[in-house]
Protein backbone atom coordinates (compact mmCIF):
# COMPACT_ATOMS: atom_id res chain seq x y z
CA UNK A 1 0.00 0.00 0.00
CA UNK A 2 3.05 2.26 0.89
CA UNK A 3 4.56 1.45 -2.01
CA UNK A 4 1.52 2.25 -4.04
CA UNK A 5 1.62 5.69 -2.67
CA UNK A 6 4.75 6.65 -3.66
CA UNK A 7 4.41 5.74 -7.33
CA UNK A 8 1.35 7.79 -7.27
CA UNK A 9 3.43 10.53 -5.62
CA UNK A 10 5.95 10.23 -7.78
CA UNK A 11 3.65 10.37 -11.21
CA UNK A 12 1.91 13.05 -9.17
CA UNK A 13 4.57 15.37 -8.91
CA UNK A 14 6.24 14.31 -12.12
CA UNK A 15 3.15 15.65 -14.02
CA UNK A 16 3.37 18.78 -11.34
CA UNK A 17 5.21 22.20 -11.91
CA UNK A 18 7.52 21.14 -9.99
CA UNK A 19 9.13 19.10 -12.12
CA UNK A 20 9.92 21.66 -14.48
CA UNK A 21 13.33 23.40 -13.86
CA UNK A 22 13.08 27.24 -11.98
CA UNK A 23 10.48 26.45 -9.19
CA UNK A 24 11.83 26.95 -5.26
CA UNK A 25 9.67 25.95 -3.06
CA UNK A 26 10.28 27.18 0.55
CA UNK A 27 9.19 25.31 3.44
CA UNK A 28 8.14 27.22 7.01
CA UNK A 29 8.37 25.31 10.18
CA UNK A 30 8.46 27.12 13.95
CA UNK A 31 8.40 24.36 16.23
CA UNK A 32 8.97 20.60 16.75
CA UNK A 33 8.23 18.74 19.52
CA UNK A 34 9.19 15.88 20.98
CA UNK A 35 5.16 14.51 21.93
CA UNK A 36 1.77 15.74 20.56
CA UNK A 37 0.62 19.20 23.03
CA UNK A 38 -2.99 19.12 23.01
CA UNK A 39 -2.75 22.37 23.57
CA UNK A 40 -0.35 23.20 20.17
CA UNK A 41 -2.41 19.94 17.89
CA UNK A 42 -1.17 21.84 14.67
CA UNK A 43 2.80 22.07 16.05
CA UNK A 44 4.79 18.77 14.57
CA UNK A 45 6.05 15.91 16.99
CA UNK A 46 9.49 14.82 16.00
CA UNK A 47 8.00 11.21 14.39
CA UNK A 48 5.99 13.64 11.59
CA UNK A 49 8.81 15.99 11.24
CA UNK A 50 11.22 13.15 10.42
CA UNK A 51 9.01 11.71 7.87
CA UNK A 52 8.18 14.65 6.26
CA UNK A 53 12.18 15.43 6.11
CA UNK A 54 12.44 11.82 4.44
CA UNK A 55 9.98 12.91 2.00
CA UNK A 56 11.76 15.76 0.87
CA UNK A 57 15.13 13.42 1.03
CA UNK A 58 13.65 11.09 -1.52
CA UNK A 59 11.16 13.37 -3.93
CA UNK A 60 12.60 16.71 -4.14
CA UNK A 61 16.33 18.27 -4.44
CA UNK A 62 16.85 20.27 -1.02
CA UNK A 63 18.78 22.87 -1.26
CA UNK A 64 20.55 25.97 1.12
CA UNK A 65 18.11 29.15 0.70
CA UNK A 66 20.73 31.32 0.12
CA UNK A 67 22.40 28.51 -2.67
CA UNK A 68 18.76 28.18 -4.45
CA UNK A 69 18.37 32.18 -4.43
CA UNK A 70 21.71 32.17 -6.60
CA UNK A 71 20.64 29.61 -8.59
CA UNK A 72 16.88 30.82 -9.36
CA UNK A 73 18.55 34.44 -9.97
CA UNK A 74 21.26 31.93 -12.54
CA UNK A 75 18.55 30.21 -14.05
CA UNK A 76 19.99 26.88 -12.12
CA UNK A 77 17.42 25.69 -9.89
CA UNK A 78 17.41 21.94 -10.60
CA UNK A 79 13.82 20.15 -11.08
CA UNK A 80 11.96 20.20 -7.56
CA UNK A 81 13.84 22.30 -5.92
CA UNK A 82 12.99 22.84 -2.04
CA UNK A 83 14.59 24.45 1.29
CA UNK A 84 13.64 24.56 4.42
CA UNK A 85 13.47 27.47 7.06
CA UNK A 86 12.33 28.19 10.78
CA UNK A 87 11.10 31.28 12.12
CA UNK A 88 11.55 33.20 15.60
CA UNK A 89 14.49 30.95 17.23
CA UNK A 90 12.58 28.28 19.50
CA UNK A 91 15.34 25.85 21.50
CA UNK A 92 13.13 22.93 20.09
CA UNK A 93 14.95 23.65 16.16
CA UNK A 94 18.42 23.23 18.17
CA UNK A 95 17.67 20.30 20.23
CA UNK A 96 14.49 18.39 18.48
CA UNK A 97 14.66 19.48 14.47
CA UNK A 98 18.63 19.79 13.83
CA UNK A 99 19.05 16.07 14.35
CA UNK A 100 16.43 14.83 12.15
CA UNK A 101 17.64 17.02 9.96
CA UNK A 102 21.01 16.44 9.92
CA UNK A 103 20.02 12.39 9.79
CA UNK A 104 18.61 13.20 6.36
CA UNK A 105 21.25 15.31 4.77
CA UNK A 106 18.54 18.31 4.90
CA UNK A 107 20.26 22.17 4.55
CA UNK A 108 17.87 24.41 6.63
CA UNK A 109 17.79 28.19 7.47
CA UNK A 110 16.18 29.53 10.90
CA UNK A 111 15.13 33.60 10.83
CA UNK A 112 15.87 34.01 14.71
CA UNK A 113 13.99 37.00 16.49
CA UNK A 114 17.35 38.52 18.55
CA UNK A 115 15.61 39.68 21.41
CA UNK A 116 13.69 36.83 22.89
CA UNK A 117 17.39 34.43 22.90
CA UNK A 118 18.21 33.35 26.38
CA UNK A 119 14.81 33.33 28.33
CA UNK A 120 12.43 35.33 26.36
CA UNK A 121 9.38 34.50 25.63
CA UNK A 122 6.58 35.52 22.71
CA UNK A 123 3.67 36.79 23.81
CA UNK A 124 1.27 34.21 22.67
CA UNK A 125 3.62 31.14 24.48
CA UNK A 126 2.83 33.36 27.28
CA UNK A 127 -0.77 33.35 26.84
CA UNK A 128 -0.43 29.04 26.12
CA UNK A 129 2.08 28.46 29.04
CA UNK A 130 -0.11 30.49 31.07
CA UNK A 131 -3.51 28.64 30.87
CA UNK A 132 -1.74 25.88 31.15
CA UNK A 133 -0.39 26.56 34.38
CA UNK A 134 -3.45 28.28 35.37
CA UNK A 135 -5.21 26.57 38.70
CA UNK A 136 -8.59 25.89 37.09
CA UNK A 137 -12.10 27.48 38.16
CA UNK A 138 -12.01 30.45 35.80
CA UNK A 139 -10.12 33.13 34.11
CA UNK A 140 -11.36 36.39 34.65
CA UNK A 141 -10.23 39.08 32.32
CA UNK A 142 -13.07 41.26 32.26
CA UNK A 143 -10.83 44.36 33.78
CA UNK A 144 -9.04 44.34 30.43
CA UNK A 145 -12.52 44.18 28.10
CA UNK A 146 -11.90 40.24 27.97
CA UNK A 147 -14.33 37.45 29.01
CA UNK A 148 -14.63 35.42 31.96
CA UNK A 149 -13.18 32.13 30.95
CA UNK A 150 -14.07 28.60 32.97
CA UNK A 151 -10.74 26.63 33.16
CA UNK A 152 -11.87 22.82 33.90
CA UNK A 153 -10.46 20.67 31.25
CA UNK A 154 -7.50 20.69 28.49
CA UNK A 155 -10.17 21.86 25.81
CA UNK A 156 -11.49 24.85 27.59
CA UNK A 157 -7.82 25.76 28.31
CA UNK A 158 -7.06 25.71 24.49
CA UNK A 159 -9.97 27.44 23.98
CA UNK A 160 -9.21 30.25 26.05
CA UNK A 161 -5.57 30.47 24.93
CA UNK A 162 -6.81 30.24 21.47
CA UNK A 163 -9.81 33.11 21.94
CA UNK A 164 -7.46 35.35 24.38
CA UNK A 165 -4.62 35.25 21.05
CA UNK A 166 -6.81 36.31 18.65
CA UNK A 167 -8.45 39.10 20.36
CA UNK A 168 -4.72 39.85 21.78
CA UNK A 169 -3.23 40.20 18.31
CA UNK A 170 -4.44 43.04 16.55
CA UNK A 171 -4.19 45.06 19.69
CA UNK A 172 -1.50 47.80 20.19
CA UNK A 173 2.48 46.30 21.52
CA UNK A 174 1.40 48.15 25.15
CA UNK A 175 -2.44 47.07 25.56
CA UNK A 176 -1.22 43.58 24.30
CA UNK A 177 1.52 43.18 26.53
CA UNK A 178 -0.91 44.59 29.89
CA UNK A 179 -3.38 41.65 28.65
CA UNK A 180 -0.40 38.91 28.30
CA UNK A 181 1.18 40.60 32.11
CA UNK A 182 -2.42 39.78 33.68
CA UNK A 183 -2.39 36.44 32.31
CA UNK A 184 0.87 35.35 33.29
CA UNK A 185 0.80 36.56 36.82
CA UNK A 186 -2.34 34.56 37.34
CA UNK A 187 0.07 31.25 36.94
CA UNK A 188 3.23 30.14 38.59
CA UNK A 189 6.50 29.51 36.79
CA UNK A 190 6.38 30.25 32.97
CA UNK A 191 8.82 28.48 31.16
CA UNK A 192 11.84 30.57 30.26
CA UNK A 193 13.52 27.80 27.97
CA UNK A 194 11.59 28.03 25.04
CA UNK A 195 13.72 29.98 23.18
CA UNK A 196 17.19 29.43 21.81
CA UNK A 197 20.41 30.69 23.91
CA UNK A 198 23.04 32.25 22.11
CA UNK A 199 24.82 29.04 22.90
CA UNK A 200 22.29 27.18 20.94
CA UNK A 201 22.65 29.81 18.30
CA UNK A 202 26.31 29.49 18.12
CA UNK A 203 26.30 26.00 17.88
CA UNK A 204 23.77 25.94 14.93
CA UNK A 205 26.18 28.28 12.85
CA UNK A 206 29.34 25.99 13.99
CA UNK A 207 26.79 22.69 12.34
CA UNK A 208 26.24 24.82 9.48
CA UNK A 209 22.50 26.30 10.05
CA UNK A 210 22.56 29.71 8.06
CA UNK A 211 21.41 32.01 10.41
CA UNK A 212 18.61 34.76 9.13
CA UNK A 213 16.96 37.84 10.71
CA UNK A 214 13.76 38.64 11.76
CA UNK A 215 13.84 41.63 12.93
CA UNK A 216 14.73 42.24 16.93
CA UNK A 217 11.37 42.19 19.00
CA UNK A 218 9.09 40.64 16.08
CA UNK A 219 6.93 43.57 15.98
CA UNK A 220 3.96 43.65 12.51
CA UNK A 221 6.55 46.27 10.50
CA UNK A 222 3.10 47.52 9.32
CA UNK A 223 2.27 49.37 12.63
CA UNK A 224 5.54 50.74 13.31
CA UNK A 225 7.12 54.38 12.00
CA UNK A 226 9.54 54.32 9.21
CA UNK A 227 12.21 54.92 11.90
CA UNK A 228 11.05 51.94 14.60
CA UNK A 229 10.65 49.93 11.53
CA UNK A 230 14.63 50.51 10.52
CA UNK A 231 15.97 50.41 13.98
CA UNK A 232 13.92 46.82 14.16
CA UNK A 233 15.77 45.18 10.97
CA UNK A 234 19.38 46.70 11.62
CA UNK A 235 19.25 45.94 15.86
CA UNK A 236 17.68 42.60 15.01
CA UNK A 237 20.89 41.92 12.36
CA UNK A 238 23.70 43.46 14.26
CA UNK A 239 22.36 41.33 17.23
CA UNK A 240 23.03 38.12 15.32
CA UNK A 241 25.77 39.53 13.82
CA UNK A 242 27.71 39.70 17.22
CA UNK A 243 26.77 36.21 18.16
CA UNK A 244 27.49 33.88 14.96
CA UNK A 245 30.41 36.49 14.21
CA UNK A 246 29.14 36.58 10.15
CA UNK A 247 26.88 38.93 8.28
CA UNK A 248 23.72 38.01 7.57
CA UNK A 249 22.41 37.82 4.11
CA UNK A 250 18.67 36.56 5.02
CA UNK A 251 15.35 37.66 6.33
CA UNK A 252 12.39 37.11 7.30
CA UNK A 253 9.11 39.15 7.58
CA UNK A 254 7.35 38.78 10.74
CA UNK A 255 3.97 37.64 10.03
CA UNK A 256 5.18 38.06 6.53
CA UNK A 257 1.76 38.48 4.53
CA UNK A 258 2.66 41.24 1.97
CA UNK A 259 0.69 44.58 2.44
CA UNK A 260 -0.97 43.23 5.37
CA UNK A 261 1.85 42.77 7.86
CA UNK A 262 4.72 44.51 5.73
CA UNK A 263 4.78 46.89 2.90
CA UNK A 264 7.29 48.29 -0.06
CA UNK A 265 8.96 50.86 2.40
CA UNK A 266 10.17 47.72 4.52
CA UNK A 267 11.13 45.82 1.45
CA UNK A 268 13.05 49.13 0.90
CA UNK A 269 14.86 48.67 4.32
CA UNK A 270 15.62 45.57 3.92
CA UNK A 271 17.81 45.93 0.77
CA UNK A 272 19.44 48.64 2.43
CA UNK A 273 20.08 47.03 5.92
CA UNK A 274 21.97 44.89 3.71
CA UNK A 275 19.93 41.45 3.31
CA UNK A 276 20.40 39.61 -0.04
CA UNK A 277 16.78 37.81 -0.24
CA UNK A 278 13.63 37.74 2.01
CA UNK A 279 11.00 35.65 2.61
CA UNK A 280 7.28 36.24 2.94
CA UNK A 281 4.30 33.94 3.51
CA UNK A 282 2.54 34.44 0.62
CA UNK A 283 2.10 31.19 -0.66
CA UNK A 284 3.25 29.34 -3.64
CA UNK A 285 6.62 28.84 -5.42
CA UNK A 286 9.50 31.30 -6.56
CA UNK A 287 10.31 31.36 -10.33
CA UNK A 288 12.58 33.28 -12.21
CA UNK A 289 10.80 36.13 -11.85
CA UNK A 290 9.75 36.22 -8.67
CA UNK A 291 11.07 39.20 -6.11
CA UNK A 292 14.16 38.11 -4.37
CA UNK A 293 12.98 40.39 -1.27
CA UNK A 294 9.69 38.62 -1.18
CA UNK A 295 9.83 35.03 -2.07
CA UNK A 296 6.87 32.61 -0.74
CA UNK A 297 6.57 30.53 2.09
CA UNK A 298 4.35 27.58 3.30
CA UNK A 299 3.38 25.91 6.08
CA UNK A 300 2.94 21.90 5.35
CA UNK A 301 0.49 21.41 8.07
CA UNK A 302 -0.70 17.66 6.75
CA UNK A 303 -0.96 14.76 8.91
CA UNK A 304 -0.02 12.24 6.14
CA UNK A 305 2.72 11.44 3.48
CA UNK A 306 0.43 11.53 0.65
CA UNK A 307 -1.25 15.00 1.46
CA UNK A 308 1.58 16.21 2.52
CA UNK A 309 3.26 15.86 -1.37
CA UNK A 310 -0.05 16.53 -2.78
CA UNK A 311 0.06 19.87 -0.64
CA UNK A 312 3.62 20.39 -2.43
CA UNK A 313 1.91 19.87 -5.97
CA UNK A 314 -1.02 22.14 -5.16
CA UNK A 315 1.20 25.13 -3.26
CA UNK A 316 3.41 24.63 -6.71
CA UNK A 317 0.24 25.85 -9.22
CA UNK A 318 0.97 29.40 -7.70
CA UNK A 319 3.80 31.27 -9.09
CA UNK A 320 4.94 33.92 -7.31
CA UNK A 321 5.73 35.97 -10.02
CA UNK A 322 4.64 39.91 -11.15
CA UNK A 323 1.72 39.88 -12.73
CA UNK A 324 0.30 36.22 -11.05
CA UNK A 325 -2.28 36.41 -8.03
CA UNK A 326 -0.57 36.15 -4.60
CA UNK A 327 -2.08 33.83 -2.27
CA UNK A 328 -2.67 34.50 1.68
CA UNK A 329 -1.71 32.58 4.42
CA UNK A 330 -4.01 31.56 7.35
CA UNK A 331 -3.28 34.38 9.84
CA UNK A 332 -1.90 31.74 12.31
CA UNK A 333 1.47 32.10 11.00
CA UNK A 334 3.89 33.84 12.52
ZN1 LIG B 1 7.99 34.86 13.28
Amino acid sequence: MLKLQHSVSRALLALSPLARRQRLSILIYHRVIRERDPMRPEVPTVDEFAWQMQLLQQHFTVLPLREAVQRLKQNRLPPRAVCVTFDDGYADTATVALPVLQRFGIPVTVFVAAAFLNGGRMWNDTVVESLRRHKGGELDLSALGLPVYPINSVASRTSAAYDIQQRSKRLQTAQRKEVTDCIASRSDSLPDDLMLTTGQLTMLHEQGVEIGGHTYSHPILNRLTPAQAQEEIQQGKIALEEIIGQPLNLFAYPNGRPGIDYNDSHVELVKRAGFNAAVATSWGVAGPRSDHFQLPRFTPWDKTASRFLLRMVLNSRHLAEPGTEATETPETSQ
